[in-house]
């Protein structure tokens, strides 16, 4: 079940995507099919599972590297848009506790190179709005400890697989 917290952070990715037009026209969604390393599959935030994502199956996964547990849902088709996982909807950044402002932030998640066109741009390529809106929803999940345990095991991962390259 979704709580109020989980909703606000979604509810601030609503509407603003990582570019002005639709990015998707760029790679035909890549991040949304199955190219072997990324895209199809999304991990989901505690709350988000059992919810209303009937265009795919969710399982009991691990993440790759640091084999942590999490919930995955893969989807067999396109998904309704106001029912997007909070992590398809802050892609291509991922969250991380930046040590210089001790504070939760966005960066531009490294396995996203694999897939995603906008990843070479950086964080300064992306609507500003957007990545404002991504920074802040991480920032209301961490003042949940649960949410903020999460997010730690998310940043593990993508630091692991930083190391792994
Ligand atoms: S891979 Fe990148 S450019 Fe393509 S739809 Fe996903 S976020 Fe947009
Ligand atoms: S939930 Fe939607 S946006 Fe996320 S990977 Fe599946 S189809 Fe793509």
């Amino acid at each position: 079940m979704k709580t109020e917290l989980l909703q606000s952070a979604l509810d601030l990715l609503k509407d603003v995507t990582p570019l002005k037009t639709d990015c998707g026209l760029y790679c035909d969604r890549a991040c949304c099919k199955d190219n072997g390393e990324a895209g199809s599959c999304v991990w989901l935030l505690p709350g988000e599972d059992g919810e209303t994502m009937n265009w795919g199956k969710q399982y009991e996964s691990e993440m790759p590297v640091t084999k942590a547990s999490v919930r995955a849902l893969y989807c067999a088709a396109p998904c309704e848009r106001d029912f997007r996982p909070f992590l398809c909807r802050i892609f291509p950044l991922t969250p991380y506790f930046s040590d210089k402002k001790q504070l939760w932030s966005v960066r531009m998640d490294r396995r996203a190179a694999a897939v995603c066109p906008l990843y070479g741009w950086g964080k300064k390529g992306l609507r500003a709005d957007f990545v404002k809106a991504a920074e802040e929803a991480v920032q209301i999940l961490a003042s949940d400890a649960e949410y903020e345990a999460f997010l730690k095991r998310l940043e593990a991962e993508e630091t692991a697989y930083r190391m792994t390259l």
